[in-house]
């Protein structure tokens, strides 16, 4: 019998992974709360979420029995024609937390999706208002949105994706005004953006879709933070100029930013929000595009022409929806938001540990997302970036470093003394980067 490993080494492709050089992955057997286990029984704190899905922790009693009790009476039915309590629940759940006319849920899988439909839906809107082809998206350097398509062009700010440009749409990239802890010319960087955008939209808003951003945090792109100020001087440029904004909330929503969306720290309303990551608390894939009523009137017609003609097999699939439902009930049971409000308290304490240590720099704080960049460090997966990741995982803590940018992102359920725990460690992890970069200074000026 050949073991798990061999299996994998054999026939598993692992994603953002260079199977020549990298380190064979560990076999993980469990998850209990902030924790995963691996075959031989070893704890990994799981300080970023499972790619930030795990809200409320690994294998809770009650999302583990809103899914067994799902699975028993239908675990899936396409959703053409037919519908099920479990989709028209969270839908409505959905139109009662976010403000406005955001009412119309349309369901997929996976956070790229949520965007390839919200852009379609967006360019289809002009086709089938104005019978106008407006083809140009707005969107940010370090943006990161999916890897798909239409994901990767709004996405191609940020790097990873360069290979592909010939395959992309087109697109308009604004500079990201980000901010950290004492950073003074923040006034002036944002307005050297709302310049750079009033300038084109003068020149051009009768050929732009709409403009995409994930608001006040750029995930992927390395916990990049702006100010509320900025959001809402952003969209209100945008919406006067006839532009439809799109939220991609992926990341920042359900509680992450420290309020439940992250749009609920501005006073204008986005034309559509995409959610997925932590919607089902990082049980069950699925994703969802959220639209104003306007929109969704846009789509109506005598002919299917003005329709979207767009769906996959398992759209709203009743597992992942009742898993959703009762995620969104454990918010109030559970007191979650105010987990959050602790976390962020924690977080705070930290900041001031680390605000003078050599090493770092940047340090900033959203919700329950705490980041700072590691100085004179390169890029994604470079090899102090790779080293200090294995250096945690050694130690029994899932922290998998962005580039030169170190990030806590932890379940809601974590404890002050799992906190304590990734806290020590970061400095520890911190002064062995430094002895290990003493060491090679050391090594290379030998002769
Ligand atoms: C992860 C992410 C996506 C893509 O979601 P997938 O489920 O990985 O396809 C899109 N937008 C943001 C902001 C994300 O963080």
């Amino acid at each position: 019998m050949k073991t798990v490993q061999e299996k994998d080494q054999k026939h598993c492709w692992h994603p953002f992974t260079q199977h020549l050089n990298e380190a064979d992955p560990i076999i993980i057997a469990s998850a209990k709360e902030s924790c995963f286990y691996d075959d031989s029984g070893k704890k990994y704190l799981d300080l970023i979420s499972s790619w930030w899905t795990c809200l409320h922790g690994h294998a809770h009693p009650a999302l583990i029995q809103a899914l067994h009790e799902q699975a028993s009476e239908m675990a899936h039915v396409m959703f053409a024609g037919f519908t099920h309590r479990p989709a028209a629940e969270l839908s409505s759940s959905l139109a009662d937390l976010l403000p406005g006319g955001l009412n119309r849920v349309f369901f997929s899988d996976n956070g790229s999706t949520a965007i390839e439909v919200a852009m379609k839906l967006a360019f289809q809107y002009w086709q089938n208002t104005t019978n106008t082809r407006r083809s140009k998206f707005l969107c940010f350097e370090g943006g990161y949105h999916g890897d798909t398509l239409g994901a990767m062009s709004v996405g191609r700010g940020n790097g990873f994706f360069k290979l592909y440009e010939d395959m992309m749409c087109e697109t308009i990239l604004l500079p990201f005004p980000d901010s950290w802890e004492g950073d003074e010319d923040i006034v002036k960087k944002e307005e050297r953006v709302l310049t750079q955008l009033k300038k084109i939209l003068e020149q051009q808003a009768s050929e732009i879709t709409a403009l995409l951003i994930e608001p006040l945090m750029q995930g992927a792109g390395g916990m990049r933070f702006c100010r509320p100020e900025f959001l809402q001087q952003l969209v209100l440029c945008v919406q006067n100029a006839g532009i439809l904004v799109i939220f991609d909330e992926v990341a920042t929503g359900f509680g992450r930013t420290g309020k439940m969306f992250a749009l609920e720290y501005i006073d204008q309303v986005p034309d559509l929000v995409c959610l997925s990551k932590g919607i089902t608390g990082g049980y069950m894939p699925l994703s969802v595009t959220v639209a104003q009523d306007y929109i969704f009137d846009a789509f109506l017609g005598d002919t299917f022409s003005s329709a979207l003609p767009h769906g996959h097999s398992y759209t709203a699939n009743p597992l992942g929806c009742a898993i959703a439902n009762r995620s969104l009930k454990l918010f109030s049971e559970e007191g979650t938001l105010q987990k959050i409000e602790n976390i962020t308290r924690r977080h705070r304490e930290f900041m001031l540990v680390l605000k003078d240590n050599p090493m770092i720099e940047k340090i900033r704080l959203l919700g329950t997302v705490l980041a700072f960049d590691l100085k004179g460090s390169g890029s994604y997966k470079s090899k102090d970036s790779l080293w200090i990741r294995d250096w945690f995982l050694e130690k029994g803590l899932n922290i998998r470093p962005l580039g030169n940018v170190i990030y806590l992102f932890p379940p809601y359920c974590i404890t002050d003394g799992e906190l304590d725990e990734g806290y020590r460690n970061i400095v520890l992890g911190l002064e062995a980067l430094s002895h290990k970069r003493s060491a090679e200074v050391v090594l290379s000026s030998r002769p």
